[in-house]
């Protein structure tokens, strides 16, 4: 027989942890990395960066695995100038732009993406956007967001981008019935998996960002939204403005994230839970499986995460319950603990979480405690292997589909891999 977990953020485990805050220097990419996801996502958006050749890099790099022909997102370079030239930087915006959108007619939604050069950031992009609108209404919507590196970490240029979106959201009638939303980009693939199963529990679902920009969900007091990614807080902070209810919930990470979230909704919108069990029982059953043969060779083995995505906390508590993995330090880059709650109640008490980044110090820890697997961004993981030690760039567990009950032992073996390589290495 199955079991329903109980989700409570009681005061078990890590519910009243008191973080080990740092706030150093730190190793982590800017917000403008989540445009390698979001393009892919809206798929009639464009994203222009209004920046310089060093971001056109970062983000060209960070895409480089992917070949297209017309790719959706690019760069406005706006090199040295001082004040006096900054009258000359908004026409030239505005030449980009109409070039960009002739020559692209396809492109619905263009967000013109904020990022640290001075020279930008004296630019007022909201306005700019605003005059762009006027401009290309109707065919075209613009909006601005910040990914810059001074302002965001790598996945909270995710969360500026849809916190922009929700003011523009359709809203829906203040008599309508309570609807799902699921927000937070997923892949196609987790996303038609995820609405299978609620759709078969008879909930109609709505995913934010969607794949067109012409189907934005509807928002207001009838929507009820189930986070899908734990880096969020400015988007959710903007649907509640909007009227909608948060629905606490772990996240649809491994079995128990993914049967706990489901259940989430479930609950609130009155499913059976006889139609429950009956349409996750043989997922579920697949990937507990699945997870048994990743449990071997990753039971006991100590992990360290370095703060990076925000995925750390239910990434350690999915590592630790489902795979028997011990807990040295879980890094956040920020503790969110209302999102949390779910998931600090689920790891065992005691475990160090870290909020914020000393790179140096915790290095340091890191080198001491002597892992035999470390979670971290690309800057840290050579400096690491050259010490001996294993690791696993954060960075996969972004752009890997990981979410949901047929991911989850590919979640596993993104941990397992690294591990058995260095055995390879060492035999
Ligand atoms: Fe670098 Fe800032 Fe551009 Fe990001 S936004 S690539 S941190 S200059």
């Amino acid at each position: 027989m199955s079991t329903v977990i109980p989700i409570r953020a009681d005061t078990s485990g890590c519910t009243d942890v008191v973080p080990l805050v740092e706030r150093g220097q730190r190793e982590v990419f800017c917000g403008l990395t989540g445009i390698i996801w979001l393009h892919r996502k809206i798929q009639d958006a464009f994203f222009l960066v209004v920046g310089s050749r060093t971001c056109a890099h970062l983000i060209q790099s960070a895409a480089g695995v992917m070949i297209f022909a017309e790719p959706r997102f690019g760069t406005a370079i706006i090199d040295e100038r001082d004040l006096a030239g900054l009258a000359d930087v908004h026409e030239e915006l505005d030449r980009v732009v109409s070039q960009l959108l002739t020559r692209r007619p396809d492109i619905r939604l263009l967000f013109l993406v904020g990022s640290c050069p001075s020279e930008v950031i004296k630019l007022d992009l909201s306005r700019a956007a605003e005059r762009q609108n006027q401009i290309h209404h109707p065919a075209v919507r613009v909006l601005n967001y910040s990914g810059s590196g001074i302002e965001t970490t790598f996945t909270q240029g995710e969360d500026a981008c849809l916190a922009a979106l929700v003011p523009s959201l359709p809203a829906s009638a203040a008599e309508a019935a309570p609807a799902l939303m699921v927000v937070g980009t997923l892949a196609d693939v987790v996303e038609d998996q995820l609405r299978g199963l609620l759709e078969r529990m008879g909930l109609q679902v709505n995913f934010f960002p969607p794949r067109n920009s012409q189907a934005m969900p509807m928002v207001g007091a009838n929507t009820r939204f189930l986070l899908a990614q734990p880096f969020l807080a400015d988007t959710a902070r903007a649907l509640q403005s909007r009227g909608a209810q948060h629905l606490s919930a772990p996240f649809p990470l491994g079995v128990e994230g993914t049967t706990a979230w489901l259940q989430t909704a479930a609950t609130e919108f009155g499913v059976a839970q006889d139609l429950f069990e009956q349409v996750t029982a043989a997922p579920r059953q697949r990937a507990e499986k699945a997870l048994s043969v990743q449990r071997q060779m990753l039971q006991g083995q100590r992990i360290f995460f370095f703060p990076d995505s925000q995925l750390e906390i239910p990434l350690a508590r999915f590592v630790h319950r489902e795979l028997g993995m011990d807990l040295v330090e879980v890094g956040t880059p920020y503790l969110h603990r209302q999102h949390m709650a779910a998931e600090l109640a689920w790891l065992p008490a005691g475990t160090r979480i870290s909020e914020g980044q000393d790179v140096d110090l915790q290095l340091d820890r890191c080198l001491a405690d002597a892992p035999d697997l470390v979670v971290c961004g690309l800057g840290l993981a050579n400096p690491l292997e050259a010490q001996g030690i294993t690791t696993k760039w954060a960075i996969e567990l972004v752009f890997t589909p990981i979410q949901g009950y047929e991911q989850a032992a590919d979640l596993a073996g993104l941990f397992s891999r690294p591990l058995k390589r260095r055995l390879k290495l060492a035999a």
